[in-house]
């Protein structure tokens, strides 16, 4: 089974944001949208989610035609850059928040955010305030939060940017280890390089609303299909 993209495209207004997009992204497997600023990674995971339409093209999820479905109805979940925390509600009411509204019951719920904290190493902060939670473990919760809901597919919009380098690759690691640990098949943007080719299983390469290229790190680094690719991926730092 798979996520599988046909002929997507998006245009806002005059500009075409995604022109023909068609990939296939495995079951399981951790994809990256890698691409410089504009190049239509973020409109390709929102049409993927269903936050935002595409203008003709099909999006199925495992076997799903999820084309005009809305995101409630598509089992994903998302991790943005700007995590958008509940401020007032503790960490736990936060991750327990996607059960909570679809009316689980309350011991399957405090058992299934016990687990997830447990995941993500967030036990002891259970009670406190998102405010009180570093960046990384801000985001760590984010994390859990995606993933209470069990969906099949988890989305990931440049979810470390806002980061400094040492604690983003600490959660690079993190989601590498999750992603192995919970089945789920999980795409995540990011414009960095060396992140997608350290984490992903494989990389799709988008610049100006097309693929470039879909490939391994190993392949994208072997046999780059086009001058594009070989100067983005340039001398990794
Ligand atoms: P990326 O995530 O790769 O940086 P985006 O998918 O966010 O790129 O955006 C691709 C292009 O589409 C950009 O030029 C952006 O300005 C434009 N764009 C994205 N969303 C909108 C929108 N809602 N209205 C108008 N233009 C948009
Ligand atoms: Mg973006």
């Amino acid at each position: 089974m798979s996520i599988e993209i046909t002929n997507v495209n998006k245009r806002f207004g005059d500009f075409v944001a995604l022109d023909d997009v068609s990939v296939s992204i495995p079951t399981g497997q951790l994809t990256a949208l890698l691409g410089p600023s504009g190049g239509g990674k973020s409109t390709l995971l929102r049409i993927i989610g269903g936050l935002e339409q595409a203008d003709t093209g099909r999006v199925v999820i495992e076997g799903v035609d999820a084309t005009n479905l809305p995101p409630q109805k598509r089992n994903v979940g998302f991790v943005f850059q700007h995590y958008a925390a509940f401020k007032h509600l503790s960490v736990r009411r936060n991750v327990a928040f996607g059960l909570e509204i679809r009316k689980r019951p309350k011991a399957e719920i405090r058992s299934r955010v016990d687990e997830l904290l447990a995941l993500v190493h967030l036990e002891q902060f259970a009670e406190r305030l998102p405010s009180q939670l570093s960046g990384g473990q801000r985001q760590r919760m984010a994390l859990a939060r995606a993933l209470a809901i069990e969906p099949t597919v988890l989305l990931l919009d440049e979810p470390f940017g806002a980061l400094d380098a040492k604690v983003r690759r600490e959660l690079r690691d993190w989601l590498r280890r999750l992603h192995d640990e919970v089945h789920v098949s999980t795409v995540f943007v990011t414009h960095d390089q060396e992140e997608a080719l350290e984490v992903a299983d494989e990389i799709v390469v988008i610049n100006e609303g097309r693929i470039e290229q879909i490939g391994s790190p190993d392949d994208l680094y072997d046999r780059p299909a086009n001058d594009f690719v070989m100067s983005f991926l340039g001398p990794v730092t």
